[in-house]
C-alpha cells in the first residue's frame, strides 16, 4: 500500500543490514534497503526486503528511494574506524550530499518519521583530553569543535534535521551512536573499528603462530562500545520517541584499549607480546556516553556487555579468516 513502505539507506553496511532484519522480525514487512555497494559486498541481503543499488548523494536517487515512504533510517555514509576518518576528511565531508538530498526527497514525498545516524564525533575535543572521562553529556556538542571532516559533517547534519523539522514538519529524529561492533560489519581492509580489529589480529596470531600484536596508541586510551542488538533496539525506539534533540545511544561500560585486548585474549586463549604504534591514528584520549537523558526518555539505556558482544563478534570474525584459509587436505 502506498506511503507505507521503511527506506533503510546504507542497508549494505554493517548496522543497515541488522537494522532491515529487526524492523522486519518486528512487524516492518514493507522495506526498501538501498546502498551504492554491490549486491555481493552487501553484508547481508534480506531477499524479502526491496533491495536496490543507487548513490545517494545524487538526489533524483534519494527521491526513487523514499517514493511511497513514510519512514526513513538513513545510515549510509562514507565512514569508517579512526584509520579511515583521519585519512579521509574530504569523503566523509561528501556525505554531506546524502542527508541533504535525503532530507529534501523525503519531503516531497511526504515522510512523516526520519531518523539520522549521527556520533559521538560530533563532540567537543576538549572535552576528551582525558583517559579518566566521565561520559559526554548531550551539551558537550556545543561550544562546537567536533572531530575535524566526519565528525564536522555529522553536526552540520544533525542541525539541518533539526532545521527540517521546524520548518517543514518532518519528524527528524537523532542518535548519537558510539562505537557500534557486532558481527557482519567490518574487519579488515582499512575502515574497521578498534572491536573487530583487535579481534582480527588476535585471531591472526593465533593461527599463525606469531604472537605477536600492535596496538595503535599507548592503550591507555578509552572507549566505550556498544553491541549492534543495543543499536538496533534503541534506533527504534529513538525513531518512534518524542525526543527532538540528539541524544547519546552507547555503552557507558568504559574501558581502555589495552582492557578491550585483554577480553580478546581471554576469548581466544592467548597471551600476545604487545609493541604499541605511536604514530598511528589514535582519535581522543578518552570517550565514554553519558546515559542520563536515555534512562531519563526511554527508562532504558544500552546493557549488553563487552565480554558477551565480543564473544559473538570473535567467533564471525573467526569464521571468515578461518573460511579464507587454504583447506587442509
Ligand atoms: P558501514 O560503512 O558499514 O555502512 C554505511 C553504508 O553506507 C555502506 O554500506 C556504504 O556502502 C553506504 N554508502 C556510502 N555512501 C553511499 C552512497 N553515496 N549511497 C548509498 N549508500 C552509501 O557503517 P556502519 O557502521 O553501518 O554505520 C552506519 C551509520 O552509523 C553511518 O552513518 C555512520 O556514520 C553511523 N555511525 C556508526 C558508528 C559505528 O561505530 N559503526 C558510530 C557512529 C556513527
Amino acid at each position: 500500500m502506498a506511503g507505507r513502505k521503511t527506506l533503510v539507506t546504507g542497508a549494505g553496511g554493517f548496522i543497515g543490514g541488522h537494522l532491515v532484519k529487526y524492523l522486519h522480525d518486528h512487524g516492518d514487512d514493507n522495506i526498501v534497503a538501498a546502498d551504492i555497494k554491490p549486491f555481493h559486498e552487501w553484508y547481508q541481503v534480506w531477499d524479502w526486503a526491496d533491495n536496490r543499488i543507487c548513490d545517494l548523494r545524487e538526489k533524483s536517487s534519494c527521491a526513487e528511494s523514499a517514493e511511497g515512504c513514510d519512514t526513513v533510517y538513513n545510515l549510509a555514509a562514507d565512514m569508517g574506524g579512526m584509520g579511515f576518518i583521519e585519512n579521509n576528511k574530504a569523503l566523509c565531508m561528501i556525505t554531506v550530499l546524502i542527508n541533504t538530498h535525503m532530507l529534501m526527497a523525503s519531503r516531497e514525498a511526504g515522510v512523516k518519521r526520519y531518523f539520522y545516524a549521527s556520533s559521538a564525533c560530533v563532540y567537543n575535543g576538549e572535552k576528551q583530553q582525558d583517559t579518566d572521562n566521565p561520559g559526554l553529556k548531550e551539551e558537550d556538542a556545543y561550544p562546537a569543535l567536533a572531530e575535524d571532516g566526519y565528525g564536522w559533517e555529522k553536526l552540520f547534519s544533525e542541525r539541518m534535521c533539526r532545521h527540517f523539522r521546524e520548518d517543514f514538519g518532518i519528524a527528524t529524529r537523532v542518535a548519537r551512536f558510539h562505537n557500534v561492533y557486532g558481527p557482519h560489519g567490518t574487519w579488515d581492509g582499512g575502515r574497521e573499528k578498534a572491536p573487530a580489529a583487535i579481534c582480527r589480529k588476535v585471531i591472526n596470531a593465533k593461527l599463525s603462530g606469531d604472537h605477536n600484536i600492535e596496538i595503535w596508541g599507548d592503550g591507555h586510551q578509552t572507549r566505550s562500545f556498544m553491541y549492534i542488538d543495543d543499536c538496533t533496539y534503541g534506533v527504534k525506539r529513538i525513531l518512534e520517541s518524542d525526543i527532538l534533540d540528539p541524544m547519546n545511544l552507547g555503552s557507558a561500560e568504559m574501558v581502555s584499549i589495552n582492557q578491550l585486548v585483554d577480553i580478546v585474549e581471554d576469548i581466544g586463549g592467548i597471551k600476545l607480546n604487545r609493541s604499541y604504534n605511536l604514530n598511528a591514528p589514535k582519535g581522543v584520549r578518552g570517550r565514554s556516553s553519558d546515559n542520563t537523558m536515555i534512562l531519563r526518555e526511554l527508562n532504558w539505556e544500552p546493557s549488553i556487555t563487552l565480554r558477551e558482544g565480543l564473544e559473538k563478534t570473535y567467533a564471525w570474525i573467526y569464521d571468515q579468516i578461518a573460511q579464507k584459509l587454504p583447506s587442509k587436505v
